[in-house]
């Protein structure tokens, strides 16, 4: 081969070579490019799967809200708060724009506060909570409002001044400024098809992308649908006929069962009872053993009163410590039994660490006591704050709307509901003569009285005819110096005539004992007969104030009475009355250990134990009455 042939060969060897190697290089820079590229891709691929992730959840985040039981407000308040915090907006608010008397103004639903509230709160010396923010119209706002579109506006000073009239513009421009807002975006949102409120960010970016704008389309749905079902749930709740606390029916069941209860018993001319229950002084077993016990002796009372009601009826819990029955086709006796046996059990359960608790009960009845829902259950209100008023403990039955009945046709209802539905043992000629006597009634006035003393010779001999009339004139004479109202003396008349008819059902073997009795017995005679009278007097409408004066009329001033071992002031005055004309009027009469005394000692008994029986003034002017009037 020649040189040059060699030389050719050579060079183009080098040739292929170079070229080659151009080839490599420009393949590889492709190749470079390409992987540049994808990089880039993969950055900003990355990054939006990052946004659209945090946009995921924040969905989440809203959903979890929706599922628990929180109010309204608190779910929309997070919605506010997570939309902020995660898409980094300055603020945002949902509102409504509500109007008063002043026009339209934006009622804040929820927001996200934080630092541009109390920034703006620094800056304008005001609270965004606690100013009336005015809602100002734009036009291409309604707009937009109008084709539930969403708006955005760069306009913020104007919206500034619109919202908080009386600022100074500096001060809305140092706002402006420190917390580097640049737009706010309404996001209008609907409740059944109908504009409900709007979604309010503030944000510092002067422009929203589109990604951005179906984001926040998006999120309002969500908002929307937030709102429905809070709406739902609390519709639920509202529906909902037990109480939790007790399982008991709760109030709202209580009041539709008791007007379709009224519709029935009206429809077949049927009574009910209502039994209304109130605890006694839970609030100071809540401060002594802290409110889980307080709630305790509340289920403890529930459950007495639900082994205690038939099936029929309807057990309720109103609302904190009070509860009602409803018994139906019962009247005022079987409710008034009803509510003693209800009494008894809560009194008999033992609670840990509290021991006892009692209960003041009201009882009303349909027909009896009134005609009307909204009466009956005002008349058992008011006949559970008598029992409260009288001691607690205790069952009183309402009484009827005040009569303009004189005070001995109350008498006289009293001693004829009493002989007639056989409240005493009576034999039967003492049961048919008095009815005849109560036929009389009518005609002479005075046979009230002699009633009333038959009764009494039955359990004592020794009563004398005349005396309830005499009994019944000093009472009055009292009520007049001590200024008594009508209401009260006639109150005060009748006791004198009933006090001591719970005598009668004292055991007869007793009464007439000749031999000494027994402390045991004594403790009978002593206090049976208050209880007695009580008893045979509670299921009687019109003498409910009545009892008290009866069943106090043993207590002495001193405290040394019985049953109550009360004292002074706190024993009623009427009580007070009754004693010292009873001790009287017995020390006159003879008794089958000591013969009658004369008015004079008799007197100074009564004067001897002034300050200690009863006060030194209704001594002296009892004793007054006695030496200066004609009884
Ligand atoms: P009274 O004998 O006069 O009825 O006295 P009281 O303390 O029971 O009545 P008052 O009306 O003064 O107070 C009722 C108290 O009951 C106050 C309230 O805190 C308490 N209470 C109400 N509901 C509940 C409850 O669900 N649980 C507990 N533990 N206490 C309750
Ligand atoms: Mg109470």
């Amino acid at each position: 081969m020649s040189f040059w042939k060699k030389f050719e060969e050579f060079r183009r060897q080098v040739n292929n070579v170079e070229s080659n190697i151009y080839s490599s290089k420009r393949d590889f820079m492709e190749v470079y490019e390409k992987n540049l590229k994808l990089e880039a891709e993969i950055e900003e691929r990355t990054q939006e799967l990052q946004i659209a992730n945090q946009r995921l959840l924040t969905v989440q985040h809203i959903w979890q809200m929706m599922n628990s039981s929180e109010p309204l407000t608190n779910v929309l308040d997070s919605i506010a708060s997570s939309l902020q915090g995660e898409l980094g907006y300055l603020y945002s608010a949902i509102i409504q724009v509500k109007t008063d008397d002043d026009g339209e103004y934006i009622d804040i639903i929820a927001d996200s506060s934080g630092d541009f509230v109390e920034k703006l709160s620094s800056i304008f010396s005001k609270s965004i909570y606690d100013s009336r923010i005015p809602y100002f119209h734009t036009p291409e706002r309604d707009k937009a409002v109008e084709a539930n579109r969403i708006y955005q506006s760069q306009n913020l000073d104007e919206c500034l001044e619109n919202m908080f009239p009386e600022t100074d513009k500096n001060k809305r421009l140092k706002l402006i400024k420190t917390t580097n807002w640049k737009s706010y975006i309404v996001v209008p949102l609907t409740q059944n098809n109908e504009h409900w409120g709007s979604l309010i960010v503030f944000s510092s970016r002067p422009e929203m992308p589109d990604s951005e704008m179906t984001f926040l389309d998006l999120f309002s749905k969500q908002i929307e649908l937030a709102i429905t079902i809070a709406n739902l749930f609390q519709t639920v709740k509202a529906q909902a006929i037990t109480d939790s606390l007790t399982g008991l029916n709760n109030r709202r069941y209580f009041e539709e069962f008791l007007q379709k209860e009224y519709l029935r018993a009206q429809r077949q001319n049927q009574k009910f009872t209502i039994v209304g229950i109130d605890l006694d002084h839970l609030k100071q077993i809540n401060d002594k053993y802290g409110h889980a016990f307080g709630d305790v002796a509340i289920r403890t009372v529930a459950s007495a009163l639900k082994s205690n009601a038939r099936s029929i009826d309807v057990v309720a819990r109103m609302g904190g410590e009070e509860f009602n029955i409803l018994l139906p086709g019962v009247d005022s006796q079987g409710g008034m039994v009803a509510a003693e046996r209800i009494r008894k059990a809560i009194e008999s359960r033992k609670i840990d660490t509290i021991g006892n608790v009692t209960a003041s009960i009201g009882v009303a009845t349909f027909m009896e006591h009134s005609d009307n829902i909204t009466d009956l259950l005002e008349l058992t209100d008011q006949a559970m704050y008598l029992s409260k008023k009288n001691g607690r403990n205790r069952v009183t039955l309402a009484s009827p709307a005040p009569t303009t009945e004189s005070w001995q046709n109350i008498a006289v209802d009293t001693f004829v509901d009493i002989i007639s539905k056989h409240r005493i043992p009576l034999d039967e000629n003492m049961t048919t003569m008095l009815n005849k006597r109560l036929q009389e009634l009518q005609e002479n006035n005075d046979t009230l009285y002699s009633i009333s003393d038959t009764l009494s010779e039955i359990y004592n001999p020794n009563h004398s005819e005349g005396l309830a009339k005499t009994k019944t004139m000093v009472a009055s004479l009292l009520a007049k110096r001590f200024d008594l109202s009508k209401e009260d003396t006639d109150r005060l008349k009748i006791a004198v005539l009933l006090y001591d008819i719970g005598n009668l059902m004292l055991p007869k073997e007793l009464l007439q004992k000749r031999l000494p009795l027994t402390d045991e017995e004594k403790n009978i005679i002593k206090t049976h007969p208050v209880i007695a009278a009580k008893e045979i007097l509670q299921p009687i409408s019109n003498v409910q104030d009545i009892i008290p004066i009866i069943e106090h009329h043993h207590e002495n001033w001193d405290g040394s009475g019985y049953p109550g071992n009360v004292s002074g002031e706190s024993i009623p005055l009427e009580s007070q009355m009754v004693l010292i004309i009873d001790a009287y009027f017995a020390l006159i009469q003879p008794r089958p250990y000591r013969k009658a005394m004369t008015k004079d000692s008799a007197l100074e008994i009564i004067k001897e134990d002034s300050d200690k029986k009863w006060s030194k003034r209704l001594a002296d002017e009892f004793i007054t009455i006695m030496q200066t009037e004609q009884v």
